[in-house]
């Protein structure tokens, strides 16, 4: 398959990813963290190539529920998933000086909170990656209506940021999930529609924006945890 970042655009979820793993081979990967949308993603890649690369942030924060999830998906399709941890010794000094829940103290600690645990290993993660694979979808939120389906990251070394559903809607994703019979995560099913760490992640209202039960004591500028800066 040959066409260019452009022409991508108008391809489908699965033309995209077929070109990345032709492209890129074993530096390209799957970043998930088992929303909606990666879990779509899990099938769609495992069914083009069992062997291609899937992995994930565990920041020793996720509720049993992602456990679990993840344990299902390894088993449903017999795949690895590389996951990353936090440096422990680094848990330990924030934790030792700041306390355990200092997420909701301040902004600053939070951020510090989601770079220790999410976007260091997130940067191990990436180190020997020509391009990353992610389920961002542009009606996900504010700061996301401008996402190409495949862009350069400015803020991870310029490697290229493959976005296969960017102008997938919530009805598409889950239309998907349930004809394929992909397992998903049970929280969805108690209006959780974003599901992050367990206290950082709450159940919305009906009505509320999908992302509106992530860092719901912060104001509404700080939706993103500094993974998908920009974007
Ligand atoms: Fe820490 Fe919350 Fe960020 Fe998870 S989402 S890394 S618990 S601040």
């Amino acid at each position: 398959m040959s066409f260019n970042i452009e022409g991508l655009e108008s391809k489908s979820p699965q033309e995209v990813m077929k070109w990345a793993l032709e492209t890129f081979k074993d530096r390209v990967a799957l970043a998930s963290s088992f929303g909606a949308e990666d879990v779509v993603l899990i099938d769609m890649l495992v069914k083009i190539s069992p062997s291609a690369r899937i992995f994930t942030l565990d920041t020793g924060r996720l509720p049993q529920e992602t456990y679990d999830l993840m344990d299902k998906i390894r088993e449903k399709y017999k795949i690895n998933i590389e996951a990353y941890y936090p440096d422990t010794r680094t848990v330990e000094g924030v934790v030792k000086e700041h306390g355990f829940n200092l997420f909701y103290k301040s902004v600053q600690l939070r951020q510090l909170c989601c770079k220790v645990r999410k976007i260091d290993p997130l940067t191990r993660a990436m180190k020997d990656l020509d391009a990353w694979i992610c389920g961002l979808r542009r009606q996900q939120a504010v700061t996301r209506t401008e996402i190409k389906k495949v862009e350069i990251d400015a803020a991870h070394n310029s490697i290229l940021k493959i976005n296969p559903l960017a102008d997938w809607t919530e009805t598409d994703v889950w239309d998907y999930i349930k004809k394929n019979k992909v397992p998903f995560n049970a929280l969805h099913d108690k209006n959780y529609p974003s599901i992050g760490c367990a206290p950082c992640t709450r159940a919305v209202k009906p009505g509320e924006d999908v992302r509106a039960g992530r860092w719901w004591w912060e104001t509404p500028e700080q939706k993103e945890c500094g993974l998908h800066k920009g974007g």
